[in-house]
């Protein structure tokens, strides 16, 4: 559960009070892509005499660097003691073409802690929010009511009902870890480096170097969420590319119990 201060909010309030009489009643009765600079784009500006520069926290996925071992999916897995089937990291491999030209490459996903979160907006609680001093999205177990609106808002299947406590779950970049000084598990643990965290909206930090140096590609930038997660090198192909000629054969392999892309 997140323990950070929540900014104040009327609509809060009055859904809170909503649900405590609902209860009382009850008891009664019973693929973009872009160049640097990114980080601006999503709403870091650190140009002298504009605002005040935010801090956003984002990741860099170098997937030349991805070996595919699942190494970051377990550290997660065991950081949070995430039950089996479900997961806040995970990595996807993207098989595609016909023997003899066939191909794999790796994927490795998390939430985009995305500046315009749709999971945000349409939880009737406010357990979830983006937060003010560094962007990561966090979900209060305590204020969740499990109504899933938020999974079905994100369209990258980031989110999930945790099946021990029924609430939402996913990645918060290991707050925990990070307000320490330390960097997220999953990065911790990455055998190849591939993981790269750190303040976009800090130009001169690594992250936004390594975004100003390369190419980097979003998921599904085309839904206007704005992910604060990049990657260099991906294959961001899916199924939906099959039909094209030059792809032929594509298969996602998602080692989760949901083996369907989002
Ligand atoms: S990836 Fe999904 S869960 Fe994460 S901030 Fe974006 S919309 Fe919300
Ligand atoms: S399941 Fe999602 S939308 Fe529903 S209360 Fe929990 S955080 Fe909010
Ligand atoms: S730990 Fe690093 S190299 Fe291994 S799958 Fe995860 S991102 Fe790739």
């Amino acid at each position: 559960m997140n323990d950070e201060p929540r900014p104040t909010s009327s609509r809060r309030g009055l859904v809170t009070a909503m649900i405590g009489a609902v209860m009382t009643a009850a008891a009664a009765i019973s693929t973009s892509v872009f160049r640097g600079g990114q980080a601006k784009a999503n709403g870091n500006s650190s140009e002298p005499g504009t605002k005040e520069r935010k801090v956003q926290y984002g990741m860099v996925i170098d997937v030349r660097r991805c070996i595919g071992c699942h190494a970051c999916t377990v550290a997660c897995k065991s950081e949070f003691d995430v039950p089996p089937g479900v997961n806040r990291s995970w990595v996807e491999y993207v098989e595609k073409g016909v023997y003899p030209n066939v191909g794999r490459s790796f994927l490795p996903r998390l939430c985009n802690h995305c500046s315009e979160p749709p999971c945000v907006s349409v939880c009737p609680t406010d357990a979830t929010w983006k937060r003010e001093q560094d962007g990561i999205v966090v979900v209060d177990s305590g204020l969740c009511i499990g109504c899933k609106y938020c999974i079905q808002a994100c369209p990258y299947d980031a989110r999930f009902l945790n099946p021990v406590t029924n609430v939402a779950d996913k990645c918060d970049f290991c707050i925990h870890r990070v307000s320490q000084g330390l960097t997220p598990s999953c990065v911790n643990t990455c055998v190849g480096g591939a993981r790269i965290f750190g303040d976009l909206g800090d130009p001169d930090s690594d992250i936004s170097k390594l975004i100003a140096r390369n190419q980097v590609t979003v998921l599904r930038g085309e839904m206007g969420t704005l992910p604060n997660v990049y990657y260099i090198s991906a294959d961001h192909t899916d199924e939906i590319d099959a039909g094209r000629p030059e792809v032929r054969k594509v298969e996602v392999i998602t080692h989760r119990r949901d083996k369907k892309r989002r």
